[in-house]
């Protein structure tokens, strides 16, 4: 069942997702070597709820329903997704993927960034640059009137040029007063298939690419997800509105891009 928001639900969203946003950016200013991942999850959830949120991820059930312990998901280089913060410093070198969810007035923020640790290989750098620019390529293509599956074709079609690996095993999802909500949004398709996108539509969408091959197995903590072939993996997120013409980005990467600078990532 896809529900279709309101204006008014719209702007909750958009409230939401730039708490994400500014927490990203608080998360931006620590990231460097000898932080713990542990560290950069206290001081966003400290930050989420003296903002009058809760943080989305923290009690959330896997499959077998123990809950996630973190207000972050922190994914270290071959890490993919769902990485489960811990007390093992950042290396120079390091990406660290941090995805963040809100909840707040009852809507869900939901947004990620991958970030260097001091400066990283060339080719990670690369990778993480096309990913960034993949997700932009797939909002481009979430208008109302086109379909799910231009969305995931823009997105794999642009890393697959890089010879990039593009995750098929999660996806991004529908949003609103829940995290994952219909219709389900994979970062692959062909043109001119799947559901017809209409306005009023949220989604978030959440290319994650590998450096190498695409598959995935999961570390065994009931979270943490790894690329099989050890490569690193980059994960960039957005929450969109579908709208005529032009998706709204309601997330938002300018409080972490000021907190960055010079610095892309
Ligand atoms: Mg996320
Ligand atoms: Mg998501």
């Amino acid at each position: 069942m896809i529900y279709l928001k309101t204006e008014e639900e719209i702007s909750l969203l958009r409230e939401a997702n730039q708490l994400v946003g500014k927490t990203l950016a608080e998360v931006a200013k620590l990231i460097r070597p000898g932080v713990t991942t542990a560290e950069l999850s206290r001081v966003a959830e400290e930050f989420i709820r003296d903002n009058g949120a809760t943080p989305t991820f923290k009690g959330f059930p896997n499959e077998s329903g123990e809950p996630f312990p973190a207000a972050l998901c922190t994914s270290v280089n071959e890490m993919v997704v769902h990485g489960i913060p811990n007390d093992e410093p950042l290396k120079e070198g390091d990406i660290v993927s941090v995805d963040c969810g809100t909840f707040l007035n009852g809507y869900c923020g939901d947004s990620a960034y991958t970030f260097c640790v001091g400066e990283v290989a060339p080719e990670i750098h690369q990778l993480l640059k096309v990913t960034k620019q993949s997700l932009y390529k797939g909002i481009e293509n979430a208008v109302a009137g086109r379909r799910l599956g231009d969305v995931g074709n823009a997105v794999q079609s642009y890393c697959e040029s890089f010879g990039y690996g593009v995750v098929r095993e999660f996806v991004g999802h529908g949003i609103g007063r829940e995290m994952h909500e219909d219709p389900s949004v994979p970062n692959y398709g062909r043109r001119g298939t799947g559901i017809l996108l209409k306005k009023g539509m949220c989604i978030a969408i959440e290319p994650m690419i590998t450096l190498g091959d695409k598959k995935i197995i999961f570390v065994g903590d009931g979270w943490g997800v790894c690329t099989m072939d050890r490569k690193p993996a980059a994960h960039f997120e957005h929450t969109v509105a579908v709208l005529a013409g032009k998706a709204e980005i309601l997330s938002s990467f300018d409080y972490v891009e000021q907190v960055l600078g010079d610095r892309e990532f």
